[in-house]
């Protein structure tokens, strides 16, 4: 199988300025060159797939979903009443409406049941259509955690918020052996409070030190990176000081926090659309109060620090929160473009969701960029999105691993569109 394709510009992730008028062969699932359209010679018997309207760049990656979250108000409600067989359905509409906006590829942090991790096998064995996924199968909390729902305290809820709750190194190290065992590619911790759990404060610590610096040693031996939930400034150096590989959120960060990150090396994924969702629109109305107000709280502080990191050079990554309140599935470029108003260059903010993404999920070998040896995930869009990061919204062309999932020319108006933050009715 070997396709031919010509586009207006190619922005092939690695940084480097536009090529005009390229061309890329891709040979079964693998780009074999890349170059201008009068470099590139047009094998014998290629397909030719004409995007010379269009700009073609690496598929996206979305560093922080959760699968077979809907966007409802009170997730809590669903998790607790649905069975798993429901959200593995829900689970496989979602990433299929991620896929569809042009993320190639998701990382799931925190699934019932491993959901994440089968889903993610059924798409790789070609059994169902999906986008790549980077699983954490269940999110590791405390008693009383974010992942610890605030049930009457003789209620148990043995998973928690699909997580599992777990108290002290023994049983952290126990948790973190069970999600490998499982098949995960990494270990999601839940370090500090959240938004959406109605007794924690985002800012306050809840994994102790002794108990992350467990779970960083233990998956570390087995090769697996560390993600960390943590909001709180003390909690975030607390986990970075432990080892951790990523911070999720990272609402309120300080100069000595982005300071060790950069030492460290370690990524930073503000998940911006989970508070924008929040606070905009019908579903600021329907959230928890107190949901509503914490994340009103935290996004001043969400703006500042993302400031400090960026000017420190941290590293940062796309992720959505997708399936949180209101935070839809598809509805993913939301995030390339909070970006870009908290202050990147639309470049940057490409790589964010490209290149810089696949180092944070170890995969940057394989996917991330456009370049000879690397799997066919590519997108198409119409307008410049170096002038314009709004462009993601509207991808008209996705391949991933040399297969076309999707090629549109029309131009589509639909629930994304009019959730937009910036949306301005379009006139016919
Ligand atoms: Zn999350």
């Amino acid at each position: 199988m070997l396709k031919f394709i010509k586009c207006k510009a190619l922005i092939d992730g690695t940084g480097r300025p536009p090529v005009q008028d390229a061309a890329i062969v891709v040979r079964d699932n693998l780009i074999e060159q890349v170059g201008t359209a009068s470099n590139v010679q047009a094998p014998p018997q290629a397909e030719l797939i004409d995007l010379q309207s269009m700009y073609v760049c690496p598929g996206l990656i979305d560093a922080h979903v959760h699968t077979s979250f809907n966007g409802e108000a009170e997730y809590w409600d669903i998790v607790l009443k649905q069975n798993t067989a429901y959200r593995v359905l829900t689970s496989l509409r979602n990433v299929n409406a991620d896929l569809l906006a042009g993320f190639t590829c998701v990382r799931c942090l925190g699934e019932k049941d491993h959901l994440d991790i089968d889903l993610r096998n059924a798409i790789n064995r070609g059994i169902v259509q999906g986008p790549r996924i980077v699983a954490a199968g269940q999110n590791i909390t405390v008693t009383g955690g974010h992942a610890d729902v605030n049930l009457a305290i003789d209620i148990t809820c043995p998973q928690g918020l699909g997580g599992v709750i777990v108290d002290g190194p023994i049983e952290v190290r126990k948790a973190v052996r069970q999600q490998i065992k499982a098949g995960a590619d990494l270990v999601k911790l839940l370090v500090t409070g959240g938004v959406m759990s109605e007794a924690s404060v985002p800012g306050i610590q809840h994994m102790s030190f002794e108990e992350i610096a467990a779970a960083v040693e233990e998956a570390h031996r087995l090769g697996r990176k560390v993600a960390a939930h943590a909001q709180g400034t003390e909690g975030i150096k607390e986990a970075i000081r432990a080892g951790v590989d990523t911070i999720e959120h990272g609402h309120f960060l300080d100069q000595e926090a982005v300071d060790l990150m950069v030492e460290r090396g370690v990524f930073y994924v503000p998940t911006f659309a989970a508070a924008y969702w929040m606070t905009v629109g019908e579903i600021a109305k329907r959230i928890p109060p107190y949901a509503a107000r914490k994340a009103r709280e935290a996004s001043e502080a969400h703006a500042r620090s993302f400031e400090m990191a960026r000017k420190a050079g941290v590293k940062i990554v796309c992720g959505t929160d997708a399936g949180s309140p209101g935070n839809r599935h598809g509805a993913n470029a939301v995030e390339l473009e909070l970006l870009v108003q908290h202050g990147m260059t639309p470049m940057e903010a490409l790589l964010s969701a490209t290149r810089v993404a696949s180092e944070c999920l170890c995969i940057s070998q394989t996917v991330g960029t456009i370049e000879p040896g690397k799997l066919a995930d590519l997108i198409a869009v119409e307008k410049n999105p170096l002038e314009d990061i709004r462009a993601f919204k509207e991808v008209r062309f996705v391949m991933k691993d040399g297969e076309i999932v999707k090629w549109t020319t029309g131009s589509t108006s639909d629930v994304f569109d009019r959730q937009s933050p910036i949306y301005q009715p379009r006139l016919r």
